[in-house]
């Protein structure tokens, strides 16, 4: 008898990545992947536990799962919590939620199925010496690949719990993230984007250039046509990356720039105990944009920090119309146990940061009008990653996946049949003019005369 598994992922492109590692050492024990929570035998939550509203919501997801349990016939099946949240609050969860069968915390993502195996007396199963380890990954219709470089973080913001439960900052080998990404690349030929994740990327290698190594030889891969990094710290590493990336000429890495300032007030920036200044993040953003002229800058502001003064919110909004900033994710201060700034005196009350986040928000998005004018008319190589009734959604070279903004362009069925031109086919790079901007997402048309690219243009 085979013993099944189903894994729900929370959480961010970090947490995907992780979840295949869980994935790979279940089949490699012997499991079979189940195609529904309802029809496991082993329901494995991978958590996340960041902020509050992201612990809210594994609280939930976990409560779901257990009622889930009461109406499905297989009664033993074991719920399995894995991960930050999971690493963060093991003696909470053991303490209050009896029905969670096993906590396993960070670090033990590889060794999953050897845990549970080990624990349930699970019968040894015939170990699996194929490289299909990624069963579902090959059915996926994903285009994106996140694959992580390092863990943990040594940085300390003091706002930060991430390296309470992650632990040190350490890097993968390089032969073995490009193990991974071929091993997936073996059985699932839709991949076509590689997003470098981890807490800290700027810290990976020994010095810069194992780092542009990594890159280089991901540019390698035929089946690789946009190269994301993700999360580079704010700081003179990340300009050097940045200069470095400039002069190779590399043909693969997008005009995207992830680099989180938190705040620009520099008093607050050192009770944040993070480096740089109003004036640094403006330099830095500058200069990446003189570099690459089509780059596009994502950033995250924490917002209502001890201390925080109204001052210091206008000055957030300074700093966002100045750098006419792209893309911006808010996130409100949560006091977090086990921080440094937890101590901290002047917490702001939890409705003013509401009010402010809300205020940054509207700030931001009178700013994102002028910004998205800017691209009418403009024409984006991009990739088609969905076909839904009658409409076709492309992400453009300067866009994450799941997180940025989508292009989406009217499927005319009529004019592809009358011109006799093959309907677009998904995971292809196609161009795409903007005619509009709504809400997040932008409009656009395919022009019909433009040919399919093999190869992204950047
Ligand atoms: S850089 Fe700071 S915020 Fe990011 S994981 Fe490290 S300690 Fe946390």
């Amino acid at each position: 008898m085979e013993f099944s598994f189903f894994i729900t992922t929370l959480g961010c492109l970090k947490n995907e990545a992780d979840s295949r590692q869980i994935h790979k050492s279940m089949i490699l024990n012997g499991f079979k992947q189940a195609k529904s929570i309802k029809e496991s035998d082993f329901h494995i939550i991978n958590t996340c536990g960041f902020i509050e509203e992201a612990k809210k919501e594994t609280i939930e997801v976990i409560f779901d799962s257990i009622s889930l349990k009461k109406d499905i016939t297989n009664k033993n099946q074991k719920l399995i919590v894995v991960g930050c949240f999971a690493q963060r609050y093991k003696e909470e969860i053991q303490k209050e939620i009896a029905e969670v069968d096993l906590i396993i915390g960070t670090g033990e993502y590889h060794r999953v199925g050897d845990i549970i195996k080990k624990n349930f007396e699970v019968p040894v199963f015939s170990k699996k010496t194929s490289t299909n380890f990624y069963y579902d990954i090959s059915k996926q219709k994903k285009f994106y690949l996140p694959i992580k470089i390092s863990e943990g973080c040594n940085r300390n913001c003091s706002f930060c719990a991430i390296p309470s439960f992650k632990g040190k900052f350490g890097y993968r080998e390089k032969a073995e993230i490009l193990q991974e990404i071929q091993e997936v690349l073996k059985i699932n030929s839709n991949i076509k984007e590689i997003c470098i994740v981890s807490q800290d990327t700027n810290s990976y290698g020994k010095n810069i250039e194992e780092f542009i190594s990594l890159l280089e030889d991901i540019e390698l891969l035929p089946e690789i046509h946009w190269i994301r990094i993700l999360y580079l710290y704010p700081d003179l590493k990340t300009k050097k990356i940045l200069e470095k990336i400039h002069k190779k000429k590399f043909k693969k890495i997008v005009p995207y720039l992830e680099s989180p300032v938190q705040h620009v007030s520099e008093s607050i920036l050192k009770k944040m105990n993070r480096f740089g200044s109003y004036t640094f993040f403006v330099d830095l953003f500058t200069y990446a944009r003189e570099l690459f002229p089509n780059l596009e800058i994502r950033t995250s502001f924490l917002v209502g920090f001890p201390g925080e003064t109204i001052r210091d919110v206008e000055l957030i909004q300074k700093f966002i119309e100045e750098c006419q900033i792209e893309h911006i994710t808010f996130f409100p201060y949560s006091r977090e146990e086990g921080t440094a700034s937890y101590h901290y005196l002047n917490q702001v009350k939890k409705k003013e940061i509401y009010y402010r986040v809300n205020q940054l928000q509207n700030f931001y998005e009178e700013q994102l009008k002028q910004i998205t004018s800017k691209h009418i008319h403009k024409t984006f190589n991009c990739l088609l990653e969905n076909i839904t009734s009658g409409q076709m959604v492309f992400r453009r070279p300067q866009s994450a996946p799941e997180i940025d903004d989508n292009v989406l362009v009217e499927l005319k069925y009529k004019d592809f049949y009358e011109k006799k031109i093959p309907l677009p086919k998904l995971g292809n790079f196609y161009d795409v003019t903007i005619t509009g901007f709504a809400t997040y997402d932008y409009i656009g048309e395919l022009s019909l005369n433009s040919k399919l690219h093999t190869y992204a243009k950047i």
